[in-house]
């Protein structure tokens, strides 16, 4: 697909045009490129270093999505990306260099056509890495916290003075 009708799936999934989606479609299409595939199920993961625009068009056009449990967020606050793919053991990491498109007489508008238009290999610092996914999410069982009741997830329950209670809760017991 080109980078133009990767970049309108996008859209349809992130409600508008930035330059943000941009880089993640400059992401997405090199990576449909190197031999990973949309993944309909766990087959990728994608681990982010930011949580900006750029991760919907993952989501959007790799299928590497939050509720699937196949995008872990990291939060560094840096444009850096890293593939695993399940079937091949495969991983590949892409970093923002600086480049271009950060130059600040561009109109958000010449960034995205620009950035559209780019060599990954001139936005990014594209690497092989080594094979080191995170592992499958797990269903777990749900229990009530003791203070609020809700049904909170297994391993986010904290003890506090002997009672099991969800982290919202240890916050406001612990003050
Ligand atoms: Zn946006
Ligand atoms: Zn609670």
């Amino acid at each position: 697909m080109e980078a133009k009708d990767l970049m309108e799936k996008a859209v349809r999934f992130h409600g508008h045009i930035c330059p943000g989606l941009a880089i993640g479609v400059l992401v997405a299409k090199y990576v449909l490129e190197h031999g990973y595939d949309y993944s309909p199920n766990e087959e990728l993961v994608a681990i982010v270093e930011n949580d900006n625009c750029s991760v919907d068009a993952l989501q959007a056009i790799l299928g590497t999505t939050f509720g699937k449990g196949n995008l872990v967020h990291k939060d560094y606050g840096k444009n850096n990306y890293f593939f695993y793919d399940r079937r091949t053991e495969k991983g590949i990491r892409l970093a923002i260099k600086s480049g271009k498109f950060n130059n600040k007489k561009l109109s958000r508008d010449e960034k995205i056509q620009l950035l559209l238009k780019s060599k990954p290999e001139d936005v990014f610092k594209i690497y092989e890495i080594e094979y080191n996914p995170p592992g499958l999410a797990q269903v777990e069982l749900s229990v009530p916290c003791e203070i609020c009741g809700e049904l909170t997830m297994n391993s986010r329950l904290m003890t506090y003075n002997g009672a099991e209670m969800c982290i919202p809760c240890y916050k406001i017991t612990r003050g």
